[in-house]
């Protein structure tokens, strides 16, 4: 049988020649399957995780039920999709410009922390599509610049992580000042209750799509953990970086201020690299992230928040500098690698401290991550964990986009003293590296199953 096209899911024509002038050729499983249901007219819930193509499986069929009767109407938009983060957003946007370039449709996209006064020009014209995160269309709207009494289409994009940020508000305000007759496309990565609870106000009677089991991990993703002393992490880094001739690479922090950090001293050492986070201006990051994409930066340094929904084509590293105290963020930290159908690695540097965010990890994504020791930087387990800072203080994610009412699930430092860290046993270099000794770092017994990776807990040299 002949390989799915997208002529085959119902898609006009001036929206299968911008596919074609991306270079795609197959749609994703979760476009297969989208884009026809979308096109069907009815609710969505798709459960998809970033780098499934989903920005695609709702953006062309959206273009193409607008695309016969555009907007005459300034700042009337007639699909408004909702996304948790301003780089999102402005993804979002871009993609609707790419595959509706040959449509006769508008759009803008709207966020916070840039000068407002650029978007109410923008809304003085005829809009079709408007993207926004919540906080900024609701200041728009308190100042009439906008009217949402127009919109046909409503998409939640990252509904999940518009939640963890504290967005359910904001969403019911927007839900509000929607007519109710719509079409509801609702696309979250994991499905808690909240999640649930939301999609049963929303969605009527909705298609349900599923590409990836819910917390799951890529299986394009090569994942490795490298057992570390927590201050020779900046040293180990490096060392990588330089060694293996890593020219992309995105690393992770648990802190804004960590990030910052680890960015000067890269730079400072002839590895060019910058930091993104949200204390920085809209412009700078959209440069750094510019800057990474052309090659010019080596390394970008992010926190969660900001980091999520970047999308950055065939990128090869993703280094946990830190892990995460939430482990839903370490799925969406991986998720930046492997897109698309191309390999990635991520490489998290784990210290005797973060043991417990590692078991959390491994709970969830139900796999164990195999550990591997570089020769040069072997880990004393035998140190005692100390209490990990937080950067938001009890917020625990670090981070302040959420218009201050992001919830931390579990941002309390954990304590793993009892005196022990709680692994049992830890490996000894033999001459290159670790041999023998299983080390089942951390505690407790290993998940089984999962994705069949990374089983056998001793570190391997890498
Ligand atoms: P998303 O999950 O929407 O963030 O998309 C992840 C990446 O996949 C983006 O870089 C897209 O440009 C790319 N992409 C989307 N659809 C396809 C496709 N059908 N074939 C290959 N790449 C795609």
């Amino acid at each position: 049988m002949s390989e799915l096209t997208f002529a085959d899911l119902g898609l006009a024509d001036p929206l299968l020649r911008a596919v074609a002038d991306t270079g795609y050729t197959t749609p994703t499983p979760i476009q297969a399957q989208a884009i026809p249901q979308v096109l069907q007219g009815g609710d969505l819930l798709a459960a998809a995780q970033t780098g499934t193509g989903k920005t695609a499986g709702f953006t062309l069929p959206l273009l193409q039920l607008l695309m016969r009767s555009p907007s005459r109407q300034a700042g009337r938009p007639r699909a408004l999709v909702l996304t948790p983060t301003r780089e999102l957003a402005a993804q979002v946007e871009e993609s609707v410009r790419v595959y509706g370039k040959h449509l006769p449709l508008k759009s803008m996209v709207m966020f916070g922390g840039v000068n407002i006064n650029p978007q109410i020009r923008a809304l003085r014209s005829p809009l079709d599509i408007l993207v926004a995160t919540p906080g900024r269309l609701l200041d728009h709207v308190g100042q009439k610049n906008v009217d949402l009494s127009a919109v046909e289409i409503l998409v939640l994009d990252e509904a999940d992580r518009m939640l963890d940020m504290g967005f359910i508000h904001d969403i019911k305000k927007v839900l509000a000042l929607l007519p109710a007759k719509r079409q509801n496309l609702l696309f979250s990565a994991t499905f808690s209750d909240e999640i649930k609870s939301l999609a049963d106000r929303l969605l009527d009677n909705p298609k349900l799509v599923e590409v990836a089991r819910r917390n799951t991990t890529n299986e394009l993703v090569t994942q490795k953990v490298h057992l570390v002393d927590r201050d020779k992490k900046t040293d180990l880094l490096i060392h990588l970086i330089r060694e293996r001739n890593w020219f992309q690479v995105l690393v992770f922090t648990r802190t804004k201020h960590g990030a910052n950090r680890l960015a000067e001293k890269l730079d400072k050492i002839g590895i060019p690299a910058a930091a993104i986070h949200g204390n920085k201006s809209q412009n700078a990051r959209t440069r750094a992230l510019a800057d990474f994409k052309s090659g010019e930066l080596q390394v970008l340094v992010a926190t969660d928040i900001a980091a999520r929904g970047l999308d950055i084509d065939q990128l090869p590293h993703v280094v946990n500098f830190e892990l995460p105290n939430v482990p839903e963020d370490y799925v969406h930290r991986i998720g930046r690698t492997g897109r698309a159908g191309s390999p990635g690695e991520a490489v998290s540097l784990v210290c005797v401290d973060e043991f417990s965010f590692l078991k959390d990890i491994e709970k969830l994504t139900k796999q164990s991550i195999e550990r591997f020791t570089i020769p040069g930087f072997e880990a004393d387990l035998n140190v005692k964990p100390e209490p990990i800072p937080m950067g938001g203080g009890a917020r625990g994610r670090g981070q302040g986009q959420g218009r201050g009412q992001g919830q931390a699930r579990s941002g309390q430092p954990r304590q793993q003293h009892n005196g022990k860290p709680r692994h049992q046993t830890e490996s000894k270099p033999a001459g290159h590296g670790h041999r023998g000794a299983p080390a089942r770092a951390p505690g407790g017994p290993r998940p089984q199953g999962g994705s069949g990776r990374g089983r056998g807990g001793a570190p391997k040299t890498s």
